[in-house]
C-alpha cells in the first residue's frame, strides 16, 4: 500500500496562525488540497492567497469550532470543492493558562468549548464522511502539557488529555481500518499561543518560555505531514516534537 501527501484532501481548523498556518503551507506544498478554517478571515484569505500563488489548492472558510454547524460547513466544503475528506488536523486550540484557585471560570468553559468540544464537533462532521468513503484519517494538536503535569496549566492539560483518551476510544472503535488517529503533542512552539493569556505574571512567563526555547511550528507541520504520508495500513498514533532542550 502506498499513501502521500499529494493529492490528498485536508482540512485543517485554527489555520490562521502558528501550526495550523505553517501545516497549511507544508502541505499545500507537498500537494495536497487544504480547506483552511479560523475566526479571522483575513489572515485565511493571506494564507490562500500565498498557496495559491504558488501553484497550490487551497480554499478558506469562517469557522468557530465552537459552533458544530461551521465544522459541518467545513467538511461539506472541501467534499464539494475537491470531492471528499481524506485528513481532518483538528489543530484549533487556546491556552489561558493560571492556576486553578485563580477561578478564572470563563476561561475554564472557553478552553473546554475549543479544545474539546471543537475537536468533538470535528469527528462528528467528519466521520460520517470516513466511513461512507471507506477511509479518513483524524489528526489533532495535544500538548506535552498532557504528558507532564505542571501548575497553572490544569485545565488546559485536562482539554488536552481529554482529547488524547477520546482519540484512544475511537481508535479502538475502529479496527476495521477505516479510521486512523494521530494525536500530535507538542512541546513549546513559538506561536502567538500565550499572547491571549489574560493574567500578566502568567503571560510574561509563558512568553520568555517560548522565546527561550520555542521550536518553529513548521517542524509539527512536519511532523503532522510525516503521519499523513504513511501508507493507508500503517498509523501513527502518539507523535511528541519538543525543543530539545526542554524538560
Ligand atoms: P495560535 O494561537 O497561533 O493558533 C491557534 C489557532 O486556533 C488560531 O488559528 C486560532 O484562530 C484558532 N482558534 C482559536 N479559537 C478558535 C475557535 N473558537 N474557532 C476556530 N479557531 C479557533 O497557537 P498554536 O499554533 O500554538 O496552537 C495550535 C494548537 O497547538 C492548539 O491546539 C494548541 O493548544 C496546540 N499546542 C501549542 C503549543 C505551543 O507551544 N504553541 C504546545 C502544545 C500544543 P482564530 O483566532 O483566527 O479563530
Amino acid at each position: 500500500m502506498t499513501s502521500s501527501v499529494e493529492n490528498k484532501v485536508v482540512a485543517i481548523t485554527g489555520a490562521s496562525s502558528g501550526i495550523g498556518a505553517a501545516t497549511a503551507l507544508e502541505l499545500a506544498g507537498r500537494g495536497a488540497a487544504v480547506v483552511l478554517g479560523a475566526r479571522r478571515t483575513d489572515r485565511l484569505d493571506s494564507l490562500v492567497a500565498r498557496i495559491r500563488d504558488g501553484g497550490g489548492r487551497a480554499e478558506m472558510l469562517p469557522v468557530d469550532v465552537t459552533e458544530r454547524t461551521d465544522l459541518e460547513r467545513m467538511v461539506a466544503l472541501a467534499v464539494r470543492r475537491f470531492g471528499r475528506l481524506d485528513v481532518l488536523v483538528s489543530n484549533a486550540g487556546v491556552a489561558r493558562i493560571a492556576p486553578v484557585a485563580d477561578l478564572d471560570v470563563d476561561d475554564w468553559n472557553a478552553m473546554i468549548d475549543v479544545n474539546l468540544r471543537g475537536v468533538l464537533h470535528g469527528i462528528a462532521a467528519a466521520l460520517p464522511v470516513f466511513r461512507r468513503q471507506g477511509h479518513g484519517h483524524l489528526v489533532t494538536t495535544v500538548s506535552t502539557s498532557g504528558l507532564k503535569i505542571v501548575p497553572a496549566q490544569a485545565v488546559y492539560a485536562g482539554t488536552k488529555n481529554a482529547v488524547r483518551t477520546l482519540l484512544e476510544a475511537l481508535r479502538q472503535e475502529s479496527t476495521d481500518g477505516v479510521l486512523r488517529t494521530t494525536a500530535i503533542s507538542p512541546g513549546f512552539v513559538r506561536t502567538e499561543l500565550v499572547d491571549h493569556v489574560a493574567d500578566p505574571g502568567q503571560r510574561d512567563q509563558a512568553q520568555q518560555a517560548m522565546a527561550a526555547l520555542g521550536i518553529s511550528p513548521d517542524a509539527v507541520a512536519r511532523a503532522i505531514a510525516f503521519a499523513i504520508e504513511q501508507p493507508d495500513d500503517v498509523e501513527i498514533g502518539d507523535l511528541t516534537i519538543r525543543p530539545a532542550r526542554q524538560g
